[in-house]
């Protein structure tokens, strides 16, 4: 019998208003299981890891992240998939956190939460959860269907260090615009082969060291010398410069010069686009010229959530940061296109 993992850390999916304040707050695995009933007809085994306490996922750390990936870890062999019920807010972050480290992932790992608490009559949150249970189960030839950190959410599967939350409301939640999506739940389940990674043959690594000391500067037209050095000067080890359009920032040449101090006192700044559809394409433009000849790193058409985490994992390898560059701009688990 096909075996599942589901891994509960909270979210909106397992919340109810608290009586006295009318917020919501998470509560317990039992109500969830007494909303969906349907979780005894389907012919899995399911075991569930219930977190303590249940969060919100606004409440989520690195910390967590290597918590859930121990969690995998150690029952990686018992079981053929893994559904991680969490919070929509920051998902897209813990799944690109546990694409990195989760090395060779070759069983599917599904996050899924919901818009609405599954008590509610109009929730969104079951057909999120079953669907997300069929998917961790299904295989082809034996072998994971989607050997892949990913999110599922209102009838479609994405890569889930692709994936950004950009809709607080509807039921759409989610979206990867920078690449196609990895199934479609309608009548059938409908997975689009092509864009799914194929099952590694290597055993799976795990890395859970991971550095959080990153700074992140957003562009804005009239950003001042204090608010730039305040990041460039800081403490942080790394910087994602969050740019304009494909990559560029204004040509001051106080600015570049801020820039540059942080490079040469060993900071890795990482150029990556306010836009959320299209590339970073470092000497496109004059304005993004500089930005290349003075070392910054282009981060091509990864999401903010990836690029955090990337240089979170980089960074707890301890690499140098030559190698940190090269890896920051290079395909490590599906998450850019260079
Ligand atoms: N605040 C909630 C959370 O991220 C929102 C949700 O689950 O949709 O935990």
């Amino acid at each position: 019998m096909t075996k599942i993992l589901i891994i509960y850390t909270g979210g909106t999916i397992g919340m109810v208003n608290d009586s006295q304040t009318g917020v919501l707050i998470p509560f317990d695995f039992k109500q969830i299981q007494q909303n969906v009933p349907e979780m005894a007809r389907l012919n899995y085994h399911l075991e569930v890891h219930s977190f303590d306490p249940i969060l919100d996922s606004s409440n989520m750390n690195p910390d967590i992240w290597a918590k859930l990936a121990r969690i995998i870890e150690r029952r990686y062999a018992e079981f053929d998939g893994f559904v991680i019920l969490h919070g929509s807010d920051t998902m897209a972050y813990t799944a690109s956190a546990l694409s990195f480290m989760l090395e060779n992932l070759a069983k599917p790992v599904v996050l899924t939460g919901s818009q609405l608490p599954i008590g509610e009559i109009r929730t969104d949150a079951k057909e999120n959860f079953i669907t997300a249970l069929e998917i961790a189960a299904t295989k082809k030839q034996g072998k994971a269907m989607v050997p892949e950190v990913c999110i599922y959410f209102d009838y479609q599967l994405f890569r889930g260090n692709r994936a950004i939350k950009y809709n607080a409301e509807s039921f759409e939640a989610f979206r990867t615009p920078n690449y196609p999506k990895l199934a479609e739940a309608g009548v059938h389940l409908a997975f689009f082969n092509n864009y799914i990674k194929k099952v590694p043959v290597a055993p799976l690594k795990v890395h859970t060291d991971f550095n959080a000391n990153i700074g992140v500067l957003k562009m804005y037209p009239g950003i001042t010398i204090q608010a730039l050095q305040a990041v460039t000067r800081s403490a942080v080890d790394a910087i994602i410069l969050e740019t304009f359009g494909s990559g560029n920032t204004t040509t001051a040449s106080w600015f570049i010069d801020c820039l540059q101090e942080a490079i040469n006192a060993g900071k890795i700044i990482v150029d990556i686009s306010q836009c959320q559809v299209g590339s970073v394409e470092m000497g496109k433009y004059e304005t993004s010229r500089k930005l290349q000849q003075m070392g910054v790193v282009s981060g091509y058409d990864m999401t903010f959530e990836a690029a955090v985490t990337k240089l979170m994992y980089l960074m707890g390898l301890g690499l140098p940061v030559a190698e940190m560059a090269s890896l920051m701009s290079q395909s490590l688990r599906g998450e850019l296109s260079a």
